[in-house]
């Protein structure tokens, strides 16, 4: 089987967005009228055509969501493990160049933040911290894990790419999910906002998920950060990552998340804004296209869109997000990674899931249940 550097090479991005932008409405309805979709329907439902089908798409999508997964919806809550970055990223706060106080919490802190998620009811935790592999490094985050462990009955992790041999420890000490982000697919693109460091290795990045894939993780999550480069066609590229993937590793679960680039200390402008009804659309496009993906909206969109998507496409949601580590209970002051845009509480966006009539699950997944294939029951 090819390998997705083999796939990825074989389109060009003038070549796709050139498609996209050619699609007509006739070629929506077409593709709206289908039972089961291709990667080039995908294609289609991004278009600007598509855009005066939203409101077909929005009512197909929230009833494939519904048929799928039901009326329930995830909730999680990153925990920030460390600021310091050796990479120079030029749309984050963490970037090395960015004069800012550095912090990697402490056994104690990493409890006391843990403890700070558990007090709001939350069984589910996402491990952030910046690309520093010699100070937070796989033994740091093994450490935290076995910490952690006990607590929760869900870790994933978004920290900087692994060896697949490091993947396979992390996936050892019970990591549920791990996050990796190309940010944009546009080559050229990459390398002006990511001029120094590991992170600079376009290719090394984008194999990335391959090397997951192959250590069996149980759930790979993609996305692009948005407003770095034209979404539509940064997010076929995404979708044709995720394409390849699951026909590579078909045991393995797969999610998709919509990071709109959000300000932060010393950071640049998007490039490309996208409006809400864009991301409207993105999201209806990945349902239609993708009845299994799961969908993952974070607070870094508005109070007022997060209310509107739940019913959509949307299967898992973080609430009361803290960016920065140490933020729950540690050092609240200390700088954030960027800001957030929805801050209710936890407590405010459960009952806000259930006055729309759907279920927020603080817990998926039970630690007693992984036994059960070892005990042969
Ligand atoms: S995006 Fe990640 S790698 Fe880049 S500066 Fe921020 S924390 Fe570091």
């Amino acid at each position: 089987m090819r390998t997705f550097k083999e796939t990825f090479a074989s389109y060009t991005w003038d070549s796709i967005q050139q498609k996209i932008y050619a699609s007509t409405l006739d070629d929506v309805k077409r593709v709206l009228q289908k039972d089961r979709h291709q990667l080039e329907d995908f294609l289609v439902l991004l278009s600007p055509a598509a855009e005066s089908a939203l409101e077909h798409m929005a009512q197909l999508a929230q009833s494939i969501t519904q048929r799928r997964f039901g009326k329930t919806i995830q909730m999680y809550a990153p925990l920030y493990l460390s600021n310091e970055c050796q990479n120079i990223c030029t749309y984050c706060g963490f970037s090395m160049d960015n004069k800012i106080k550095r912090k990697t919490l402490s056994d104690t802190e990493i409890m006391m933040e843990a403890m700070a998620l558990k007090a709001m009811g939350l069984q589910h935790v996402l491990l952030v911290s910046g690309e520093a592999n010699k100070t937070v490094g796989v033994d740091y985050f093994l450490n935290a894990i076995r910490l952690l462990k006990p607590h929760f009955s869900q870790i994933s992790i978004e920290v900087q790419p692994l060896e697949q041999h490091e993947y396979e420890l992390i996936q050892q000490a019970g990591v549920h999910t791990v996050l990796v982000y190309q940010e944009t697919y546009h080559q050229d693109v990459y390398r002006a906002y990511h001029p120094k460091g590991k992170k600079s290795n376009f290719d090394y990045r984008l194999d990335t998920p391959d090397r997951i894939g192959k250590a069996g993780i149980h759930k790979i999550g993609l996305g692009v950060l948005l407003g770095l480069e034209d979404w539509r066609t940064d997010s076929f590229f995404n979708a044709m990552h995720i394409n390849y993937l699951q026909k590579q590793y078909w045991r393995t679960k797969y999610s998709v998340s919509f990071p709109r680039l959000r300000p932060a200390e010393g950071i640049i402008e998007p490039n490309f804004v996208m409006e809400d009804r864009h991301l409207l659309q993105l999201i209806c496009a990945y349902r239609i296209w993708n009845p299994d993906l799961e969908i993952s909206i974070s607070t870094r969109e508005s109070e007022h869109f997060r209310n509107h998507i739940i019913p959509i496409g949307v299967t898992t949601m973080s609430a009361a997000s803290k960016t920065n580590p140490g933020g729950y209970a540690v050092d609240p002051q200390s700088l954030e990674q960027f800001e957030i845009s929805d801050e209710r509480s936890m407590e405010t966006v459960i009952d806000l899931i259930k006055k729309v009539g759907y279920d927020p699950i603080m817990k998926d997944w039970d630690v007693a249940y992984s036994g059960l294939d070892k005990a042969k029951v």
